[in-house]
């Protein structure tokens, strides 16, 4: 039976044994095998923030950041369509009894996977998606630039603003391109088997049992920071792989340092420490190309991917502080 105990090294075994080896041939080929996703399900790991009572592991902050970090190192393109899972289930445990009846322990054990589209609707400035409510259907309007897994999720959580402007609703969607509901394929220089597509909603209509929430937008902004420490993991993930390529280093104590930035900043000082961390990324990877020699630059390397890879966590999940503090940091 998975347990939440050991699951720290069974991500670590199957990111060292499973994603690593074959990280390479993924990033050539622009996509993720079912396979390593199917694996990760079957180690429990789709269930991972999931409440025990419906299969769940009910990790907690910390365990979820060291796993997040473990299949980062692994395959960052892997790790990256899973992460967006976690965020929907904890939507969908904390939504109406319906849902969490109908969706939460398919979505723990991983038989239903998850992205979101979020940032349309919650980053300053005009909405770019909107929901509004006709009868017992709630109907979607707008495009989100940035969606993963598309192919690999059956259930996307879409954020959207309503006639007011200052609520977000959040409703899950089936993930199933049509008239109302079209995707384009992101062409991308790296995370190339994220399956990141750009949606297009037309009056898009999924019945209005499918609004997991909806909260003000003030009481989202207010929060935000709070919510910025998960991703800096994925970096870590990322100077873990350079450290473990290098051997014993200097980078060791600076990741640790980090790390631990990470884990104790107030949300007043999360921003920076997400710009140390992917400032960190950015310079581990270029040490590993430096230390690699030429053979850095050739296509298929683990330098040249992993330098890729930075070049994303440098804007990825990014915030005006976060820009800031990074532009700062690498002496802007
Ligand atoms: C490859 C890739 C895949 C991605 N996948 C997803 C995905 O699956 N789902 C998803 O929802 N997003 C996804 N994103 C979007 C990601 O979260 C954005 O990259 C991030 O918001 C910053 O993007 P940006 O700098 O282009 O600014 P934009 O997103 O265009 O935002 C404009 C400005 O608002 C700031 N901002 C954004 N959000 C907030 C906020 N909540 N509060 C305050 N300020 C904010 C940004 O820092 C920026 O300064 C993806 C991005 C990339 C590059």
């Amino acid at each position: 039976m998975v347990g939440v105990i050991d699951i720290v090294p069974r991500a670590r075994r199957l990111a060292q044994e499973l994603l690593f080896p074959a990280a390479g041939q993924v990033d050539a080929a622009g996509q993720v095998p079912a396979g390593h996703l199917d694996a990760l399900a079957a180690a429990g790991l789709y269930g991972l923030t999931g409440p025990v009572h419906a299969g769940g592991l009910g990790a907690d902050r910390t365990t979820v950041a060291a796993v997040v970090e473990e299949l980062a190192a692994g395959d960052l393109s892997a790790a990256f369509v899973w992460l967006q899972h976690l965020g929907v289930v904890s939507a969908v445990a904390a939504g109406p009894a319906a849902l969490r009846g109908d969706l939460l322990a398919d979505l723990c054990a991983g038989r239903w996977r998850a992205g979101v589209a979020l940032q349309a609707a919650t980053r300053p400035g005009p909405a770019a998606v909107r929901v509004r409510r006709e009868s017992d259907e709630l109907v979607l309007d707008g495009d989100v630039p940035w969606v993963t897994g598309w192919g690999h999720i059956d259930l996307v959580l879409v954020a959207g603003r309503d006639e007011s402007d200052e609520r977000v609703l959040f409703v899950l969607v089936d993930a199933v391109a049509g008239p109302t509901m079209t995707v384009r394929p992101q062409r991308m220089v790296a995370v190339t088997a994220s399956a990141t597509v750009e949606l297009g909603l037309r009056g898009h209509r999924v019945p209005a049992a499918r609004l997991t929430g909806a909260v003000p937008l003030a009481e989202l902004r207010a929060g935000d920071a709070a919510g910025l420490r998960p991703n800096g993991s994925l970096a870590l993930g990322l100077v873990v792989r350079c450290a473990r390529l290098l051997g014993s280093s200097p980078l060791d104590a600076d990741l640790a340092a980090v790390r631990v930035r990470l884990d104790t900043a107030p949300p007043e000082e999360l921003a920076a420490a997400r710009a140390a961390a992917a400032a960190l990324a950015h310079r581990a990877a270029g040490l590993l190309v430096a230390a690699t020699g030429s053979r850095a630059v050739l296509a298929g390397a683990d330098a040249e991917r992993t330098a890729r890879e930075a070049l994303f966590l440098l804007v990825f999940g990014s915030r005006p502080a976060i820009r800031a503090a990074l532009v700062a940091e690498l002496g802007g």
